[in-house]
């Protein structure tokens, strides 16, 4: 399992990122996605020689169902990690649901779903904990020291944070729509849609600083777009552990990202897959509803099939993916469609995303049967990370001389 991993954090950012030349994408950015993938080469190693070293703590938002991306992307690894013997928390960020919508409709159905797709892809509960960050105060109340270590303009230039506001449609303080719905009025400056949105939007790399440092994660397997937000946690940690040091050392570590082999897969039009994008093949379609969304994805006019993410990013994410289904270089599954075209291309994605996921989809509508069990295991997970929580944050107060 190392060996994929391996393989693909040693080629260049060029080979897996999909897009890592658009426009628009700052050279600061394509500079800190390859140090990331270099960084996450050197610890793919330290994991094999001792993943017990490692605690991992990643999660995902319940705005809908997860897909292809979040697969490859990142709960692969956290499968992989926790089997390697990582200890391995996962949380589901039902707060940061509310920093693009201003309703909590459907939530219960999203983070029921989640749980489920956690535990159809491997996540096991008797050795991971599944919690959901509403349900652990203590967690909640890091957020507090934490927003006093960063400056509003550190938060303003997240590159991630300025691109899920030019998602957001235009509007009063918060958001009447799900982000990415379209909306064909939303060209609004950036200035003006960033003074619109909600103060939890433009703070939820800190909220996720304290989702990470809660349980002193040391390692966040991730998707390219995470990346900045990995480095206002690396910015709390540090400037609080200066400010703050612990009598027995520095309180938290400064974690680090773990990129996988697609660490930004694209959706059906080209953009990255996203869950509220319109855009994504869900890891629970049927084989038909997968057959049908990657017949419509977008792809280019020329004829012969290559894998080249610089100029083809669309044809090349394609390729990216028939090759991690059927656990291949996506060179040779390019050159074995050749001139077939995108027909040819798009029935051998087909073919292999229908075959690799065949059995999780199976095991996730047993699952789904039973919804209970989801809740219970959501439930004792979230117990759990209460525990946690109240003991870093008895720490923490310690430091700041808040023991009274
Ligand atoms: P939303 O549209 O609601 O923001 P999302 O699809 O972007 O949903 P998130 O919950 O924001 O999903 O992200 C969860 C995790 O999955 C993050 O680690 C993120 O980096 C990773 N991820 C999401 N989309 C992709 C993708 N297309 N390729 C690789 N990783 C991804
Ligand atoms: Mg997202």
């Amino acid at each position: 399992m190392t060996s994929t991993l391996i393989q693909s954090t040693t080629v260049g950012p060029a080979a897996v990122s999909g897009r890592p030349a658009e426009a628009g994408l700052s050279a600061s950015v394509s500079e800190s996605l390859a140090a990331a993938l270099r960084r996450s080469a050197q610890l793919e190693r330290r994991i094999g020689e001792d993943p017990r070293s490692f605690r991992i703590l990643t999660g995902d938002r319940p705005t809908g169902e997860l897909h292809l991306g979040h697969y490859f992307g990142t709960l692969r690894n956290r499968v992989r990690l926790q089997d390697a013997g990582a200890e391995l928390f996962v949380v589901v960020a039902d707060y940061q649901a509310l920093t693009d919508r201003d309703t909590a409709r459907a939530l219960d159905e999203h983070v029921i779903g989640l749980v489920t797709d956690y535990l159809a892809t491997g996540i096991d509960p008797g050795r991971a904990t599944i919690f959901a960050h509403s349900a652990v105060p203590e967690l909640n109340q890091l957020l507090l020291p934490f927003l006093s270590l960063v400056s509003t303009g550190e938060l303003g230039r997240n590159p991630t944070v300025k691109d899920e506001i030019a998602q957001l449609p235009s509007g009063g303080a918060t958001p009447r729509t799900p982000r990415g719905a379209p909306d064909g009025s939303a060209i609004v400056s950036g200035a003006r849609r960033q003074a619109s949105v909600s103060g939890l939007m433009f703070t939820y790399p800190v909220h996720q600083a304290a989702d990470i440092l809660f349980c002193k994660g040391n390692l966040v397997p991730v998707g390219q777009d995470q990346l900045p937000h990995l480095e206002v946690t690396r910015l709390v940690a540090r400037r609080f552990n200066e400010r703050y040091p612990g009598a027995g050392g520095p309180v938290f570590p400064e974690p680090d990202a773990l990129l996988s082999a697609a660490p930004l897969l694209l959706g059906t039009d080209g953009g990255k897959m996203s869950k509220s994008r319109g855009n994504a093949v869900a890891l629970r379609a049927t084989a038909d509803e997968t057959a049908r969304l990657i017949r419509g994805a977008k792809t280019d006019a020329q004829r012969r099939i290559s894998y080249d993410p610089a100029s083809r990013p669309e044809v090349s994410s394609l390729v990216l993916l028939a090759a991690l289904c059927l656990e291949r270089d996506p060179e040779s599954v390019a050159e074995q469609i050749g001139d077939g075209g995108a027909a040819a291309l798009k029935a051998t994605v087909t073919e292999a995303v229908n075959e690799r996921f065949a059995p999780l989809r199976a095991r996730r509508a047993e699952l789904a049967a039973d919804p209970g069990y989801a809740r219970q295991v959501l439930r004792d997970g979230s117990a759990r990370a209460r525990t946690v929580a109240v003991a870093t944050l008895e720490e923490v107060r310690g430091a700041m001389g808040m023991r009274y």
